[in-house]
């Protein structure tokens, strides 16, 4: 017997819609290059009626990628709508990524269009030749005074727009599992992997986003993402937030984080989301600036240090919500929110908690097995395992079926390739991706767990774990640390304060004080990089402690 209910299809125009009908006069702000703009939703849902056409005038095909080189904005929200609910599949490439990259994904993808904001022409122009099956680059102003090249494959936004008829009727796809969007994965082996998001994963994924125990976005929130757009579609949140009705303030070009810290403040935001170094880096700034209207800050991507959420809750009484999750997996998969075993914990046990990668949302399904023999793990926090997730918002291949068989099980879970323990509540403690945990011995060190530790101390800034080859151990730590300003420190203290904190065994062998971390494209730590630099290093002899 079949169920009797209607049958629409999970689809980005419901989204659309919805903000149109009933959000009109809520407002999304954009920090420009010179300023702030700000457009309502009404108006907002005009310009993507007008771009619907503006996409049929260039030609774009019926099913077409429809690229963006964009930073966090209102135009970039409006090609996140009229791409998909045209039926074109939204790409948006990462701006940091390295020009042989980019080239390589815009002809994978076969992109036919990229929206480019004027600041970032200087990134792409020189790459355009190489881009045969981009038709048009159409340059978004946002201000910068760029050249723009005279080439007739240039285009104007505002000159396409004015120029293109509103599309009247509704907006329809009749088959919610058609392409929405694509992200190409960071690809730290061999070339970057393009996953693609369905309408109905996006529309599942963007209703979690207004789950209780994970952001829990509502039409009274003003939410900024400082996640890029172009970074699992900043994590989802912009079509959560045009799904609530929240408020939507787009923190543009600047990312300093006192332009940051500021909007935060000037715009009363509520939830806002970013990597952990954006917010190291505005943390120092905390005591200057109002924020008690901020009731969350998602935070995601790498280990969140418990150091840093504990700063936060110390200097403006709300610590950071730990998310985990991949591109892969839309990108949000769990969060770890308070739970009623918690009441009466110390603050300090509240703390532990709040540092573990956390409960998978409701339709996500996370199970740990062992990497070699595929047997599930027990849910102890004491086993193991690789992560494996299934659920609605998670991939089942890559495009053109580049999966290559080993990311994903016989029976259809994706292989993250993070090492994890999960307690019996079900809250998921990472312990390290499986190529970064140090080999010492035939045992595993954590790399991600030192570098929390050692990012406790209160005169470090930064710091990165990697292995370097020992000859008697295989692999052995070296700890990179980053020193805060004005600060000095030694070897000997960074081992010291180590001591009572993690297994003899555990210590590193080394610490190499550097003036930076190498982050990757979005921000995390590039231990590649560090890798790279510290590729013969030669530990000190007497290394064992
Ligand atoms: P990406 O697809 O580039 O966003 O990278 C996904 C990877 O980032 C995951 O497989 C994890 O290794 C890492 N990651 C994401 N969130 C977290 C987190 N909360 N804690 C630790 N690692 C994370």
């Amino acid at each position: 017997m079949l169920g009797l209910m209607q049958d629409r299809p999970l689809a980005l125009p419901h989204i659309f819609h919805r903000a149109e009908q009933l959000f009109g006069h809520k407002t999304v702000v954009t920090a420009e290059v010179n300023g702030e703009t700000t457009t309502t939703i009404a108006e907002l849902c005009t310009r993507v009626r007008r771009l619907a056409t503006a996409l049929d005038d260039l030609g774009i095909s019926a099913d077409g990628r429809v690229a963006t080189f964009c930073w966090n904005t209102a135009r970039h929200l409006e090609l996140y709508l009229a791409a998909p609910c045209t039926g074109r599949v939204l790409h948006t490439l990462n701006i940091r990524l390295f020009p042989e990259q980019l080239v390589y994904i815009v002809g994978h993808a076969e992109d036919e269009v990229i929206f480019v904001d004027r600041s970032l022409l200087p990134l792409l122009w020189p790459l355009a030749d190489k881009m045969p099956t981009v038709r048009a680059f159409v340059v978004i102003d946002d201000g910068a005074d760029t050249a723009i090249p005279d080439d007739p494959r240039v285009r104007d936004y505002e000159e396409l727009l004015a120029a293109a008829e509103p599309f009247s009727g509704d907006f329809v796809i009749e088959d919610e599992n058609t392409a929405a969007a694509m992200c190409y994965t960071s690809g730290t082996t061999g070339n970057p992997k393009g996953v693609v998001y369905s309408h109905r994963s996006t529309v599942l994924h963007s209703v979690a986003t207004l789950f209780a125990d994970g952001p829990a976005l509502s039409e009274r929130d003003v939410l900024m993402p400082v996640v890029p757009m172009f970074h699992a579609n900043a994590w989802g949140l912009p079509y959560g937030g045009l799904l609530a009705g929240s408020t939507l303030v787009m923190p543009g070009p600047n990312m300093a984080p006192q332009a940051i810290v500021s909007m935060l403040e000037r715009h009363e935001v509520t939830i806002t989301a970013g990597v952990p170094t954006i917010w190291m880096g505005v943390q120092p700034l905390l005591g200057d600036h109002d924020l008690t209207h901020l009731r969350a800050i998602l935070c995601g991507g790498s280990a969140v240090p418990k150091a840093l959420s504990e700063a936060y809750r110390e200097a403006i009484g709300i610590p950071l919500l730990h998310a985990w999750g991949m591109t892969e997996t839309s990108p949000i998969a769990s969060v770890s929110s308070m739970r009623s075993h918690h009441e009466g914990l110390t603050e300090e046990e509240r703390a532990d908690a709040r540092a573990r990668q956390g409960y998978p949302l409701p339709l996500v399904e996370l199970r740990i097995a062992d990497p070699e023999t595929g047997e599930p793990q027990p849910w102890d926090d004491e086993a193991t395992g690789e992560v494996q997730a299934a659920g609605p918002w998670i991939a089942k291949d890559y495009y053109r079926g580049e999966g290559g068989g080993s990311q994903f099980t016989e029976d259809g879970w994706l292989r993250t390739g993070d090492v994890a323990t999960v307690d019996r509540y079900g809250s998921f403690r990472l312990v390290d991706r499986t190529k970064d945990l140090v080999k010492s011995g035939g045992e595993w060190i954590s790399s991600v767990e030192l570098e929390n530790e050692i990012m406790a101390h209160p005169k470090v800034a930064e710091a990165a774990v990697i292995g370097v080859p020992h000859e008697k151990w295989v692999e052995r730590p070296l700890a990179c640390v980053v020193v805060k300003p004005g600060e000095t420190l030694t070897a000997e203290e960074v081992i010291e304060f180590l001591r009572p904190r993690v297994a003899k065994w555990w210590l590193p062998d080394a610490v190499e004080f550097i003036d930076e971390i190498p982050k990757t494209s979005v921000g995390k730590f590039s231990k590649k990089t560090l890798r790279e630099k510290f590729g013969g290093y030669e530990l000190p002899a007497a290394a064992e402690r």
